[in-house]
């Protein structure tokens, strides 16, 4: 069976993290400290805390953005529960927008009609595929710009703050951790002290949400092979969906996106989504539902489904497919063929 997803885990990366383990360095140390450095290179500028997760990334950009009790933050209701977890740790609440049913983003017009009061949004860039972060913001709203799906470096970062994940299957792989980064170096020196808790000189509530120099040297052993990552999945992106079955379409804004995250396809209906993925199992290869009816956000809140017509007419629908550079020309082969198979 073909998996869904795998890290790219290649000789240099083991030889990164081999000499971390020699170096005595094992928890937060110079590799966490040069992968911020290099982060900052590969955004032209700013400046950026490495973090244990992607969500503590939020949590943090949205605490130190000023979100408190009460606030409320606009959220796409297509998006991972991390948003909801990390709105919630902040004590603010959670609005869910509906999205541009092309690209399952968050844009300014939905925006406008679902959360005409929210100062601060959340905006990804679902699956790679690239949210109109400055659209938003003309708005007059704080963007916190949610690019864990992204390659860093991929999109300029105009949000003003912008987070990055590390999970496993994130186009950067290094376990877990997570990075924010911001032009405003006084937003990443808040963060920095947040996380930075032990030894200080005065009290005020902080927390360990430190990365460790083993998952940094992963991560930055990869960031060096980054034009490599970003040239594998747009390569078997590009020769996946010019094999689309008939009938099925494709997530608008990935044909254009130097980094397609995940190759996600959407079908006539249901029926036809559930057909192919017991044909694509059946062809051993492992493709999955990419976000279940029941993760939408406004359905975990128990807001009515009504009020979100794209979001419950598309995710039904879609279905990702194994893209990833640890795929091998043969796997790859396999996956073609599976997809030239479906009638
Ligand atoms: C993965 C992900 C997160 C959370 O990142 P973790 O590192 O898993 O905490 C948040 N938002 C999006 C869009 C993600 O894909």
């Amino acid at each position: 069976m073909i998996p869904h997803n795998q890290p790219w885990i290649n000789e240099a990366d083991r030889q990164a993290v081999d000499a971390i383990l020699s170096s005595g360095y094992v928890g937060h140390g110079p590799a966490v400290e040069a992968l911020e450095a290099d982060i900052a290179t590969v955004m032209g500028g700013g400046s950026s805390c490495a973090l244990s997760s992607g969500t503590a990334a939020l949590y943090l950009s949205l605490l130190k953005l000023g979100a408190g009790c009460g606030d409320r933050i606009a959220v796409p209701t297509y998006a991972c529960s991390a948003l909801l977890n990390a709105v919630a740790m902040a004590g603010a609440v959670a609005e869910p927008v509906d999205i541009d049913p092309s690209d399952f983003n968050m844009s300014a017009p939905a925006l406008a009609a679902y959360s005409p009061d929210s100062r601060i949004a959340i905006a990804v860039h679902t699956y790679g595929a690239r949210c109109d972060i400055e659209g938003i913001e003309s708005s007059g709203r704080i963007v916190i710009e949610d690019a864990c799906q992204t390659m860093i470096g991929e999109y300029p970062g105009t949000g003003s703050a912008v987070v990055y994940s590390f999970y496993a299957t994130k186009p950067l792989a290094g376990g877990h951790g997570g990075a924010a980064w911001s032009r405003d170096s006084r937003i990443v020196e808040e963060i920095h002290d947040y996380r930075n808790f032990d030894g200080r000189r005065n009290w005020v509530p902080r927390f360990n949400f430190h990365m460790a120099d083993i998952q940094a040297g992963l991560v930055r052993s990869q960031l060096q092979r980054r034009e490599e990552i970003i040239r594998q999945r747009r390569r078997l992106y590009d020769r996946f969906t010019s094999h689309l079955p008939a009938g099925f379409g494709m997530q608008a804004g990935l044909s254009q996106a130097a980094c397609p995250y995940r190759c996600v396809l959407v079908a006539p209906d249901r029926a036809e989504r559930d057909r192919f993925l017991a044909h694509s199992e059946e062809r051993g290869v492992r493709s999955i539902v990419p976000l279940e009816r029941y993760e939408l956000l406004h359905r975990y809140l128990g807001l009515q489904p009504e009020l979100f017509p794209a979001a419950e007419a598309v995710v039904d629908r879609t279905l990702s497919l194994p893209l990833y550079p640890a795929l091998t020309d043969q796997d790859a082969d396999r996956v073609v063929a599976c997809l030239d198979g479906f009638h």
